[in-house]
Order: structure tokens, then sequence, then C-alpha cells
């Protein structure tokens, strides 16, 4: 099955005039419906805020873009924390997600006034050397073992993520002494889960501690941030999350366990995936075929532009511009020019018909995509493109050149002006 795209072939080859092929393209009109059903869906917490992974689109146009619905930002390094305050996000709209944080980082996110997600109780001593104790602090918690509807949704002893329930209440304690005066509590129990129950399963379960905290220790949390995991469907067989249905379901959870005990708290999300996942698109064109023990199709992206079916096999759906109600003739591998042979962006795949200069749209690249591309053999990364609601598109990154490829290299005079010859006879 082949599927229809909000963008046609003719749309692609005229951005490619200007941009040529491979591109990310991102949809300005869906990532905006997107921003603003998440909004509406958990509209019923007075202070619901989604901190947008920067990690996952690492792109000022789209950090501005998804500000406009009150999203902050969530980074985990000094230059994500710069691209957040540049692009207007500041102080408590930023989440500084610490885990093996260094003294640097601390103080840059404590310059920035960002709340800090602490990782870890070894590193109260660390934050309070590096930056003092803050006024707001989050916490990071690891239950071991998490279960919804009775199915184990993941074996967290082996993650190296968060505390365990010991360590987290040992942390409130010391940290109440220390003089924090807002809590918070962060979980991540799932990566890609299109499960409605996710979020509520994982609310429950941090509402419930939520209350022993209070009665236990006398402290109270005063939000809860569910971290990102909301998955999406990349393969068509796959329905995607129900945002509505899994804001009621923690609505519920929220009425049962903290409206009860006469609480209040907001709630946080940190999502990046379901934000601008399926939102974006890899166009790359066909360069070329091969016919050995299988068949092939050679396409002008690599791995380095999208490294998820590489790294774990990840499935990204593929349609051909113009070929969307055509018969899915052929089975074969699309490929790209790395000399690695892992490069393959699908395996024995079921395609129509291709010719050479066909456009290949490789789907739900729009998080953790471009973000993860590297430079391996000489490949530069690709420009990314914004498609307004008239189909034009904004260039929000230029391609990589040869020229910033080089930058980084300071070896000596001789090797600096023969590149710059080089350039010169270009
Ligand atoms: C990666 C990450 C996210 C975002 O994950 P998605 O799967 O893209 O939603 C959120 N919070 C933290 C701490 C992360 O490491």
């Amino acid at each position: 099955m082949q599927q229809f795209l909000p963008f046609t072939k003719e749309d692609a080859l005229s951005w490619a005039y200007d941009y040529p092929t491979p591109f990310y393209v991102y949809d300005e009109e869906a990532i905006k419906k997107c921003a603003s059903d998440l909004y509406r869906a958990f509209a019923w917490n007075k202070g619901f805020k989604e901190y947008f992974a920067v990690k996952a689109t690492p792109t000022p146009a789209i950090l501005r873009l998804l500000r406009q619905f009150g999203c902050g930002a969530d980074c985990a390094s000094i230059p994500e924390l710069m691209l957040a305050e540049a692009s207007g996000i500041s102080g408590t709209d930023i989440m500084f997600s610490s885990n093996e944080t260094s003294d640097k980082e601390y103080r840059a996110a404590a310059k920035a006034g960002a709340i800090i997600n602490l990782d870890d109780i070894t590193q109260i001593k660390h934050m309070e050397d590096s930056i003092g104790i803050p006024e707001t602090i989050c916490l990071r918690y690891n239950p071991g073992e998490f279960n919804i509807t009775n199915e184990i949704m993941g074996h967290l002893f082996d993650s190296k993520f968060g505390m365990t329930k010991e360590q987290l209440f040992e942390a409130y304690k010391l940290l109440k002494e220390k003089g924090v005066k807002h809590f918070g509590i962060h979980a991540m129990l799932a990566s890609c889960s299109i499960d409605n129950d996710y979020y509520p399963g994982l609310a429950a379960e941090l509402f419930r501690l939520v209350v022993e905290v209070k009665e236990k220790l006398g402290v109270q949390i005063e939000f809860v941030d569910l971290s990102g995991g909301v998955g999406i469907p990349y393969h068509p067989d796959e329905k995607p999350v129900d945002i509505f249905t899994v804001g009621k379901g923690v609505h519920r959870v929220y009425d049962e366990i903290i409206a009860k005990n006469g609480m209040e708290l907001k709630i946080f999300t940190e999502m990046g995936r379901y934000m601008t996942g399926p939102y974006g698109y890899l166009v790359t064109k066909v360069i070329g075929f091969k016919h050995i023990y299988k068949e092939y199709v050679g396409v002008d992206a690599t791995a380095c532009n999208l490294m998820r079916p590489a790294m774990y096999g990840a499935y990204h759906h593929i349609t051909v511009l113009g070929k969307e109600d055509e018969e899915l003739k052929l089975k074969a591998d699309v490929v790209g020019s790395l000399c690695e042979n892992n490069d393959k962006f699908a395996v024995d795949r079921l395609l129509p018909e291709i010719e050479l200069g066909d456009i290949l749209v490789i789907e739900d690249a729009g998080a953790h995509g471009h973000a993860m591309g590297y430079n391996y053999n000489g490949k530069l990364r690709s420009a990314e493109l914004m498609m307004h609601s008239d189909r034009s598109v904004t260039c929000i990154r230029r391609a990589q050149t040869a020229r910033d490829y080089f930058d980084t290299l300071d070896v000596d005079r001789e090797f600096t002006e023969n590149i710059d010859r080089m350039f010169e006879n270009d």
C-alpha cells in the first residue's frame, strides 16, 4: 500500500530545483495541529506544559512553531540550551534532563534558569558543588519494572536512567532539608509506545508516589513529568495514539488518586517523536539499480541522512511520488551509497515499478531523523525545509557543504592551502 502524502511529485521536483535531493521537509500545518490537539487533550489540567524534546528535531523553526502553542524545551546539553534560549524559550520553560552531567552543564542550566531533572541521588552533591541547591527540582524515577494492563511494558533493571524508589525518597528528604521549595517527579518507562494506556498507566504510578511522598515525608510534589516515549505508527498496519483518549485516561487517574486526596498538581510531558515524527519526510531520488542475487534500488540519501533503519532495523514506510495508485510489482532493497551493508532504508520492500529519477519519500522521519545525521564516508548532511499551507517551502537549515565538513580540521598551513585551492578550482 502506498500512501497519499500532503505534497505531490510536482511539488517535490519544484523544491528540488532550489534544494537538491536528498532533503527533509516538515509539514507546518500538521505540526501545529498536533500541538494544538495535545493542549486541548490536557486542557483540564491547569499547569499543563509540553517540554518538546529538542534532541528529536533540534531546529529553531520547529522550536519557535511549538513555542506559539505554549511548548517549552527539554534539553540535555549546552548547545541544546543555547538553541532553546535563542529560539525564545527560557527560564522554567526549559527542562534540563541531567544524566552524567558535567559541572559546566549544571552551570549553564542554572544560568538559563532551567528546571533541573536530577537523574541520580549521587548527583545531589555534584550539583550542589557546581551550582548550589536550586529552588525547584525534579527527580527521575526508575521502578525497575513497569506493568500496564497486566502486560510488562519494559524491563528497566538494565536501564541506566533514574533512581530506585528507596533512593527517590531519600533524595526528596535530603533536598527538602537543604531548602528546595518546589518538587517534581519524572519517569520515562517506554520508547515509542502506541498504547493509549501508556501515559495513564505511568501517571497512575507517579501519582501514587506523590501521595506516598506526601504522607511519609511531608513533601508536596507540585508537578509530574510524564516524559516522552509516546510512539507513532511507523508501519501502515499500526494504529496511531489517540491523544484525546490519552488525556482522558490521565484525567481519570488524576481524579482517582490526586484530586481524591485533596491535592493538585501540574502535568508535564516531554514528547519528541509524537510531536514531529509523522510530519517530517526525507525526500530522495532514485539514481541506480542492481540486479544480483536480489533487486536493489539505489537512492541519493544514505544512512547519514536517516540512521534509524541502519541502527536498529527500524521500519520507515516509503512512497514513490506519482505512483501512489500503482500495483506493487517490485520487491527490492532500497539502499544508499555508504560502504556499509546496513545502509538500507528498506529490505525486501514491495514497491511499484521504479524508474531512474523517481522521487521516493521516506516517511515518519520528522523526529530522531535529521538530528541523528552524521558524516561517515564524507557524506554531507541534508537541508531541512518547512512546507507551509500553500505548499511553498522555506529553507530552515541549509545543506552542509564540503567547506563545513573541513571546518574543524586544523592540520597545518599546507593542508589548509591545498583545500582552499580545491575550492577555488571548483
Ligand atoms: C528522548 C527523551 C524524550 C523524548 O522521547 P520521544 O521518544 O521522542 O518522545 C523525552 N525526555 C527524555 C528525558 C528523553 O531522553
